[in-house]
Formats: C-alpha cells, sequence, structure tokens
C-alpha cells in the first residue's frame, strides 16, 4: 500500500541528482524549443542551476538535514543561479513543496503528493499564468488535478495518469498564443510551437514520479 512506503531525505537527494542528469541530456533540447518561441537559453539556464545544485549535493554531509532544508536549499539554489523567468518559478516550486513539511525525517506519498501540490499552486501564484497562457503551469496543472484527486491511495497507475497528463498538457502548448512570458511578444507567431517550460517541467516532474513508482512496485 501506497502509505507504507516512507520516503527519506536520501529519496529526494536521487530525485534532484537524477533531474539534474536529466536537464544535462535535454539541454539542447529545451534550448532549441526555447530559440523557437524564447531567446534559446531554457536548457541552459536548467543546467547552470542544477549544475550548482549538483555541487551543494556534492560539498554537503547529510547526517543532519532534513527533506525540508535539503529541498529549501535545492529551491534557493535555483531562483539564485538561474537569470531567466524559469529560476524563480522551479526554485518556488522547490521552495513550496519544503514549507509543506516541518522536520520529518521521513514523509508518506500522501505528504509527497501535497508537497507537489503546493509547488504547483506556488507557481501560479508567483507567475501569475493560468492553463491555456502557454507556460509550463499547462504540463503542471493537469497533473496536480490526479494528485489532488488521487493522493490519499497513490498507485502506479495513479503515477502514470500523472505523468500522462503533464506530458498532454505539454503538447497542448503547441497551438496556444502565450498570454506569459517571452513568447507573449510574438503573438500569433508562436502558434506550431511547444512551449520550453512546459515540455522542461513535464519531463522533469516524471522524474519524482518515476521514482515513486518503483518504491510502490
Ligand atoms: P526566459 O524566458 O527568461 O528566457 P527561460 O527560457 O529559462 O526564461 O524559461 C522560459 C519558460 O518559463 C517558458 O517556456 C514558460 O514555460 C516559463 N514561464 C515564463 N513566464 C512564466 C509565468 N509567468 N508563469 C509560468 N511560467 C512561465
Ligand atoms: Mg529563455
Amino acid at each position: 500500500m501506497a502509505n507504507e512506503v516512507m520516503l527519506n531525505t536520501n529519496f529526494f537527494i536521487d530525485v534532484i541528482e537524477n533531474m539534474g542528469r536529466l536537464t544535462e541530456e535535454n539541454r539542447n533540447y529545451w534550448t532549441r524549443l526555447d530559440s523557437d518561441i524564447g531567446d534559446g537559453d531554457h536548457g541552459i539556464n536548467l543546467s547552470i542551476g542544477f549544475r550548482a545544485v549538483k555541487e551543494y549535493i556534492d560539498e554537503t554531509d547529510f547526517s543532519d538535514i532534513d527533506i525540508k532544508n535539503f529541498l529549501k536549499k535545492v529551491g534557493m539554489t535555483l531562483l539564485g543561479k538561474v537569470g531567466g523567468a524559469s529560476g524563480p518559478l522551479y526554485g518556488t516550486i522547490f521552495i513550496k513543496m519544503a514549507n509543506t513539511l516541518s522536520d520529518e525525517k521521513e514523509i508518506t506519498c500522501e505528504q509527497l503528493a501535497e508537497m507537489l501540490i503546493n509547488g504547483i499552486d506556488g507557481v501560479k501564484t508567483r507567475g501569475k499564468a493560468e492553463v491555456g497562457d502557454k507556460t509550463m503551469v499547462d504540463a503542471l496543472e493537469p497533473g496536480m488535478k490526479v494528485l489532488e484527486e488521487k493522493k490519499s491511495t497513490l498507485t502506479v497507475k495513479d503515477l502514470d495518469e500523472f505523468v500522462e497528463k503533464m506530458k498532454k498538457g505539454a503538447e497542448s502548448t503547441i497551438p496556444m498564443v502565450a498570454k506569459k512570458g517571452r513568447a507573449m511578444r510574438l503573438g500569433e507567431r508562436a502558434v506550431g510551437y511547444k512551449d520550453p517550460g512546459a515540455e522542461s517541467s513535464y519531463m522533469l516532474f516524471k522524474v519524482i514520479a518515476d521514482h515513486l513508482s518503483r518504491k510502490l512496485n
């Protein structure tokens, strides 16, 4: 059962390190998407951020660091090191996830779902974007809805649905005109291109689902 599975700081360190690896693999892809409708730096921005996070992980002794402190530091690093709009937005997700907790050394899957819900809510508040604005919210919010509905009994199937909804959400940005971010200036010329932040957020939050699914299996 989902709620017998407990997640500790190491689980989150693994997740974040894998997000960093994924970022290196997709640095050029995300940058190319951003060249179509932005300024061509999205993959570079996230790579700078996650490399700084990796440095922090490598030089830290985690024996006294709980999940909240770890995720807060990840968020602050992304917020501080990433130049683009995406840095504060991704930073906010991790800081809000952290703020959901107190000093737990281990948490349940339901708590993780609540953390993600808060994180995604934080992006919406900070960026003031709604579904349909051609931003990362288009990928994240449909995923969040699945978590809200299923959080107390999360199964691998629910996590698959979480990922599928984010993937479809990222694809849904292709025909959109942007109402937020740099692509807004392009008007109709942004139609036909996928939003880079929607694609990166779908792919990055899939990492959490993949790790959790392995635990539930
Ligand atoms: P910049 O636009 O400053 O160059 P990035 O290229 O790193 O920053 O990130 C661009 C992405 O940020 C966009 O594809 C979009 O998903 C996301 N974004 C921009 N503004 C907002 C906003 N107000 N709310 C949510 N997401 C946003
Ligand atoms: Mg950019």
